[in-house]
């Protein structure tokens, strides 16, 4: 192994309660705005609070611990939620109900070992944290006695160790997306891992939730990257060294994938990397329906077209994306829509992006491969226009929430997974519930679906809901909870997965039984138990029955 160590990038500061780094934004378009409006009627502007103006509650006194602990009050409330809709809202308005008392960030695994072991003898709850970019309340604060620690592991960072030969890496578990890629980079290799959450969120947040890159149709899951790990508990450590494969039992690697903290803190991970592609390009074409699209999404996949990226949007995200976003100005779309009339598509019918990464002979073979086979389908070609415009823009759209949310609109997204047979049906009955759920508040709302993440058995779901956002934050919070039971209920009566990539969290904690039985939460209390037994890592995630959408 050669080994080269890199220090994170250094960027403008953080955002408080919005996305991304101060002076970077993704503002919505008018078209964007217009098309909302007409459907969710006139907004008004959600109001924002300076958070330097928050009288931040002195936090309670900290144990003796081997390293120096934040107590700034604008450090503990910027780690005092993730990145959930009402995490987002509660940090605008100023109403977070509960903040850490600290912030310690430990330099080695030793140091998570000290705090683990001052934190469980004085009876101190620990939260790890990654990049904070959680949108299943996974990393907030709640209320209550005892003392909190968030535990940042952003020093926990850079390359420890490479082997080419193997195309084997190991990194600290607090790299984050773009530091991670950039030690790659030199060495011509990549991990292939992209989430839209890519800029922010860390390998160690990666593996906790099981996250899923845009990419994962070529380069697989962080469960599928992952070779080897160390983890460290308050009552044990797990040093899994990285092996191809292993019948040694159970894989353990797999138990502490989606962990979410409970099991322990990831400290480091080794990971697969491969050589970069020397160019990665994504091709757009419209199917007469989302019907047609589903079937053309699962022949791709089965028949093994070696794409890397493939995204089916249904008709109503066709529409937006065709007015707003990737056909660029509306005159553009009234063209394309004009164009796709005479080659017979009625409707608009549903937009895929086909991505193709590797050699140019290969990106130019899959691709032709993939349009003869989507020809038979009476697909219609848009060329790669579109797909650049994606490309350019896909880690900025998380910027588009808090446009939007300045001017009223509120935005949340849930996702998950089903068989091919399933899909259709799944996707009737989440997109119906996201559409009524707020018909009690005589409320509309406006729902978007992509499929995304195919496999040969099945695909990911991925909805984008959009509903006017109430000045009253308690109020603008009732409303998402109520939409959020209502969806996550539809989609577990399905048969669907609570979640494809976005993990349990606290707020589907409630539901994790419907998936998984009683007695598969017993026996994950059981491993938690056992590394954890005072229930120090982060006791509110996961394995909890308490509906906290509230909080
Ligand atoms: C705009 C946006 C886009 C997103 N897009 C995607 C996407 O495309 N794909 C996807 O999979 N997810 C996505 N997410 C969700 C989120 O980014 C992922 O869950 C991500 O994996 C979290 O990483 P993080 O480093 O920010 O972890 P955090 O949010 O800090 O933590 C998440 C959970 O993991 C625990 N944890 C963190 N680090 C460790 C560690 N080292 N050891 C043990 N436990 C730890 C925390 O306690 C918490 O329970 C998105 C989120 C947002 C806001």
């Amino acid at each position: 192994m050669t080994t080269r160590s890199v220090t994170a990038t250094s960027f403008s500061p953080r955002r408080l309660g919005g996305w991304g780094f101060e002076g970077r934004n993704f503002p919505p378009s008018p078209g964007l705005l217009t098309w909302l409006e007409k459907r969710l009627g006139e907004t008004q502007p959600f109001p924002v609070f300076d958070p330097t103006e928050l009288a931040v509650p002195k936090g309670r006194s900290l144990p003796d611990l081997p390293l120096e602990t934040s107590a700034a009050p604008l450090d503990r409330l910027a780690h005092s939620r993730g990145q959930g809709l009402t995490d987002l809202l509660r940090l605008r308005s100023g109403t977070v109900p509960a903040i850490p008392d600290g912030v310690a960030r430990p330099s080695d695994s030793q140091e998570v070992v000290a705090i683990l072991e001052g934190c469980a003898a004085a009876g101190v709850r620990v939260i790890p944290w990654g990049g904070g970019t959680s949108v299943t309340g996974g990393v907030n604060v709640i209320p209550g006695n005892q003392t909190v620690i968030t535990l940042d592991l952003e020093r926990l960072s850079g390359l420890e160790g490479l082997d080419p030969k193997s195309g084997l890496a190991t990194f600290g578990a607090g790299t984050s997306g773009p530091a991670l890629e950039e030690a790659l980079g030199p060495h011509g290799l990549t991990l292939g891992h992209f989430p839209q959450s890519w800029e922010l969120s860390t390998l160690g947040g990666w593996i906790a939730t099981r996250a899923s890159g845009q990419e994962s149709l070529g380069y697989g899951g962080i469960d599928d990257l992952v070779a080897g790990l160390d983890l460290v508990a308050p009552a044990g450590r797990l040093e899994l060294p990285p092996l191809p494969a292993s019948a040694a039992g159970p894989d353990l690697r797999q138990l502490v994938l989606g962990s979410e903290g409970r099991l322990g803190v990831v400290t480091s991970a080794t990971v697969r990397v491969r050589p970069q592609p020397e160019r990665l390009e994504v091709e757009a074409v419209i199917l007469p329906s989302w019907e047609v699209g589903i079937e053309a999404a699962r022949r791709l996949t089965q028949e093994r077209v070696p794409l890397s990226l493939l995204r089916l949007s249904d008709e109503t995200e066709t529409e937006v994306a065709m007015t707003v976003g990737l056909a660029g100005h509306p005159w553009m779309a009234s063209l394309v829509r004009r164009w796709l009339e005479l080659r017979g598509v009625k409707g608009g019918g549903c937009l895929m992006l086909l991505g193709s990464a590797g050699s140019a002979g290969r990106v130019r073979t899959t691709f032709s491969r993939g349009r003869a086979l989507l020809r038979t389908l009476g697909a219609v070609s848009l060329g790669s226009r579109p797909g650049r415009q994606w490309l350019a823009d896909r880690f900025r759209h998380p910027y588009l929430r808090d446009g939007l949310l300045d001017r009223g609109i509120a935005t949340d997204t849930l996702e998950t997974a089903a068989p091919w047979t399933a899909l259709p049906a799944v996707y009737r009955a989440t997109r119906r519930a996201l559409e009524s759920a707020l018909a009690g508040y005589d409320e509309s709302t406006a729902v978007l679906c992509h499929l995304s993440h195919p496999y040969q058995d099945g695909a990911s779901l991925y909805f984008t809901v959009f509903f006017r956002c109430p000045a009253d934050v308690d109020l603008a919070i009732e409303r998402w909870a109520s939409l959020k039971r209502t969806a996550t209920s539809a989609i577990v009566a399905a048969g669907a997965t609570l979640s494809h990539h976005h993990g349990v969290g606290s707020w589907h904690a409630p539901w994790l039984a419907d998936e998984i039985g009683s007695d598969g939460v017993r026996l994950l209390e059981s491993v938690t138990d056992a590394f954890d037994p005072q229930g120090v890592l982060n006791p509110t995630v996961l394995v909890d029955p308490k509906d906290r959408l509230e909080t």
